[in-house]
């Protein structure tokens, strides 16, 4: 071993000497490293976004030398000076077991001592330790915290990569083989060095040995009945922490115990700690014991774990000699587990554990919180161990726009195929085609999952075609999946009855208070509120989580289905409180509450979840605040007034509004005295129309004093029913409105409606109103500067649709070319208008409009008994 440079009394690092010896000359050159572009998958493979992985190239004057790859550039810069620094301090040596000794003299050089590595604060704190264990290292973390052993003995014995003992043996027999004699402990598996470290190396470490250092772990048992355990480890400077977890786990000391690859972020130190059986040492055949199996350990780490274990965030760093350490609490081991699940992973994206829930579609990127699906996808594969997915674009060129489809595969370390999803939809931007791919594989993944918390019976692990646009073939992460079963057992909730149906019925009981306000959201509109949510037994109240600003669009299933329902009901400044479905033990621990008060809440019956929120903020959809901010008086307006005037013209006494909302047209066109005796609202939309018989009953309630306006209407009712199916309650009216609504449907649906009102409806009038297409550009290059949304602005095509539940937007041509045709089908006649704009300037009014007018007379009165629709609310005059 070459001495020079040894005299140096301050704390280094690999990179400093080098700057030492080399200064300017010394240069590091790091590049990006993308691990799975050799998949050979047809189309273009697009570049990896999500973190990605470097390597560093440092040139010496002599020599460059390539660094191993890392998340971090930091440790990519320091690996390369590393291994230039035991190039300059070695003889070049050929053979793999050669360059094993001359790691292992290196590693117990002066100089290696006194470098800040994960491996050299071992070598320090084993001179702490007492009696005749005093210096002796354990060989077990040497291929652990020192990638370099661990990549030699791997290309030794190619098979070792997953037996620990293996390599143990390889490292012991090599270090018999050191030029400057280390003692080799027979009995405990470690490595000490016989000459005794100068004073001078020994001081170049600072360490205050009177301080008391304490930390956090987790006992995790081996039998999954048993609870994981908090426990408190004393890891003083004066002590080496392997042996203080060797004795928690009753072993003879720190050279009996195993240590797992890091659990969670690489960088984390977050490690499991298990005991290694007695006959670790040599009979390997007991080692692998499955009954001793440690389920929820292996099932973290992706590695064979046996015994009791001990989760601990604890080891040394590369930036400083001191001992890192994190504490870790129950929630830190149920968070892990979570994040092991796609749900899990947003929620956590989110930190809104007891509120968040990852939408089953990806809608806008504007309006989209929390971690991408694409990036949920890639940690997904990340925590388990899944090369990074595959993405394809295949792009379309023909169409008018060119448009992109992605598909995505994902393959096993082994380079099986575990899923392939090839959905057919194409999207304008590259981006949304590739999120809503991995959105897809999200929703079939937590499916997935779900299914394997059912009873054992309900377990299949065969290849699933799902759909037309996914192939799984879940026996190629068997394993994973398996003891996913054993340990997760509440992780994601089996009920899904609560989401699916969002009819009143199931609006949990909660409690508005506060002054009402104008402002409500609806479907589509990104809102912000503040809440808490309680575990509550008996008065007694314990804070789980608590959000003072939590954003998420409703309607979009982006929070648990209590809160969606309830933000819906709620006015700007209002607050509620409600109780809500007791989620998992597994999400309640993972939530920020205090464990031992959450336990003894939980011991007791009775017990549940209580939210408080209030309404902060409401940010309407594009379309509205488009429709708001450029138009004088605003679009809706004009649309009102649009429908007022032929109300006007006509002396119509029945109105019906397909498609109504929450009542926009009847509230306002209760403002101007009318014709008017009877108004008919029908949605599909129960929280819409809850919302207007709200608003309409508030305000029919005050009118009722006020004999100028309204004074004939008779009747009022909202109606729950689907618009493309009849219902004779509404034949026959004298002013059918269709505002804004036929963009809501798949076209094909909006033709059957056409067909469907003009051939049975029969009004005498219909208005239908829907956005015209080609005045987006206009629309587009007002808001671009006021939208937050910055993936657009760079967006060379402006032209999206204005709200994201429109389904299309027609060009004027394509609108009159489909009403034409469904007035001359039905004996209707058709002419255009519009509002927003002005006639006869390009590109046309921003609201195209069709007035359809009854070319025939009806001669009977149509079917009387055909009433699909439910009555939402049903008002009548007391006048008479
Ligand atoms: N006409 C209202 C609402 C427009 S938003 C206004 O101008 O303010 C579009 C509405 O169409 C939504 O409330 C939606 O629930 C409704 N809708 C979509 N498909 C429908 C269908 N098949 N039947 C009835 N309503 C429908
Ligand atoms: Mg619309």
């Amino acid at each position: 071993m070459a001495g020079e440079g040894s005299s140096k009394k301050e704390t280094v690092n690999p990179k400093a000497i080098i700057h030492q010896r080399f200064g300017d000359k010394a240069r590091y050159n790091i590049e990006e490293v993308q691990d799975n572009s050799s998949n050979g998958c047809p189309g273009l493979v697009i570049p990896q976004k999500g973190p990605c992985l470097y390597r560093c190239n440092l040139e010496l004057p002599e020599f460059s030398i390539v660094s191993d790859v890392f998340k971090r550039k930091k440790d990519a810069m320091q690996s390369a000076a590393e291994k230039a620094l035991e190039k300059l301090s070695d003889p070049p040596v050929e053979d793999a077991s050669d360059q094993l000794v001359s790691r292992l003299s290196y590693l117990f050089s002066n100089e290696f001592y006194s470098i800040c590595h994960p491996l050299s604060g071992h070598i320090r704190a084993a001179l702490q330790r007492a009696g005749s264990l005093n210096g002796f290292v354990p060989i077990s973390v040497m291929p652990i915290f020192d990638s370099k052993i661990s990549n030699l003995c791997k290309s030794i014995k190619p098979e070792t990569d997953s037996k620990p003992l293996e390599v143990m043996s390889i490292i012991r027999d090599a270090s018999t083989r050191l030029s400057e004699p280390v003692l080799v402990s027979n009995e405990f598996m470690s490595l000490k060095r016989t000459t005794p470290y100068p004073p001078e190396v020994l001081e170049s470490i600072e360490v205050d040995f009177d301080q008391k250092t304490y930390v956090n772990v987790l006992r995790i048992p081996y039998l999954v009945e048993k609870v994981v355990e908090p426990l408190t480890l004393d890891v003083s400077a004066n002590t080496y922490y392997m042996d203080a977890i060797a004795r928690e786990l009753g072993a003879a000391d720190a050279s009996m115990v195993s240590l797992s690859r890091c659990i969670g972020k690489s960088s984390s130190e977050t490690r499991l700690y298990s005991h290694a059986p007695n006959s670790y040492k040599w009979n390997k055949e007991d080692f692998e014991d499955k009954s001793y199996l440690n389920a929820r350990a292996s099932y973290l780490s992706g590695q064979d774990v046996y015994g009791d274990a001990i989760l601990a965030t604890i080891g040394y760093l590369w930036k400083s000699c001191d001992l890192f350490l994190e504490d870790v609490y129950p929630r830190t081991y149920y968070r892990l587990l979570m994040n092991k699940v796609p749900t899990g992973i947003y929620k956590l994206s989110r930190e809104a554990v007891l509120a968040a829930e990852l939408p089953p579609k990806f809608g806008t990127r504007s309006n989209w919180r929390g971690l991408f699906p694409r990036d949920i996808l890639c940690t997904f594969c990340r925590q388990h161990r899944l090369p990074e997915p595959v993405f394809s674009l295949i792009v379309t060129k023909d169409a008018p726009e060119e448009t992109s489809r992605c598909e995505v595969k994902i393959f096993s370390k082994s380079q099986n195929l575990i899923l392939h999803c090839y959905p057919r939809e194409s999207f304008k931007k590259q981006s949304d085609a590739i999120q809503n791919a991995c959105s897809r594989i999200l929703s079939l993944l937590n499916d997935y999952f779900k299914k394997l918390n059912m009873p054992r019976e309900g377990l299949t692990l065969t290849p699933c075609r799902n759909g037309l646009d996914l192939d799984f073939y879940p026996e190629h992460i068997s394993k994973e999946l398996n003891l996913f079963s054993l340990v997760c057992k509440n992780l994601l909730a089996i009920d899904d009855d609560t989401k699916q149906s969002n009819g009143v019925d199931d609006i949990p009981s909660y409690n508005i208070q506060g002054p009402d306000s104008e402002v409500f959201a609806s479907n589509g509109c990104i809102v912000c509120v503040c809440y808490s949510a309680f575990l509550v037994n008996e008065g007694e109240k314990e804070l789980l989580e608590k959000n003072d600003e939590f954003e998420f669009e409703l309607g979009t299933e982006a929070v648990i289905p209590e809160l969606e329902v309830v933000v819906g009901q709620m006015g700007v400044g209002q607050s509620a409180r409600f109780k809500a479905k007791l989620p998992s033990l597994e999400l309640i621990f993972a939530a920020n509450g205090d464990p031992a008060r959450v336990s003894s809440l939980l011991s007791s019956r009775g017990c549940s979840l209580e939210y408080s929120t209030t309404l902060l903020r409401v940010t309407e959809p594009l379309e509205d605040r488009m429709e708001k901010a450029l138009f004088s008086p605003s679009l809706s307006k004009q649309r009102v007034n649009y429908a007022v005037q032929h109300i006007k013209e006509s002396g119509a006494t029945f109105l019906v509004d397909f498609g109504c909302g929450s009542g926009s047209l009847l509230d306002s066109l209760l403002d101007y005295p009318t014709s008017l005796e009877s108004i008919i609202g029908v949605d599909i939309s129960v929280k819409a129309l809850a919302r207007a018989a709200k608003t309409l009953h508030s305000k029919l309630s005050t009118n009722s004093t006020n004999p100028v306006q309204s004074s004939r209407l008779k009747s009022a009712l909202l109606l729950d029913g689907s618009i493309t199916t009849f219902d004779s309650r509404l034949y026959d009216c004298d002013i059918g409105t269709c505002l804004e609504v036929i963009e809501h449907m798949p076209e094909d649906q909006a033709t059957q409606f056409g067909n469907v009102v003009l051939s049975s409806f029969c009004p005498k009038i219909l208005i239908v109103s829907t956005p015209n297409y080609e005045y987006n550009v206009i629309l587009q290059k007002s808001t671009t500067q006021t939208q937050e949304d910055d993936e657009d602005k760079n967006s060379a095509k402006p032209c999206k649709f204005r709200n994201f539940d429109h389904k299309f937007e027609w060009t004027r041509e394509q609108f009159q070319v489909w009403a034409s045709d469904l007035a001359g089908k039905h004996n209707y006649s058709v002419g255009f208008s519009g509002v927003g704009g002005a006639e006869g300037v390009e590109p046309g009014f921003a609201s195209q409009i069709a007035v359809f007018k009854r070319g025939f007379e009806l001669t009977e009165g149509g079917d009387l008994a055909v009433v699909p629709y439910d009555v939402v609310w049903d008002w009548r005059s007391t006048d008479e």
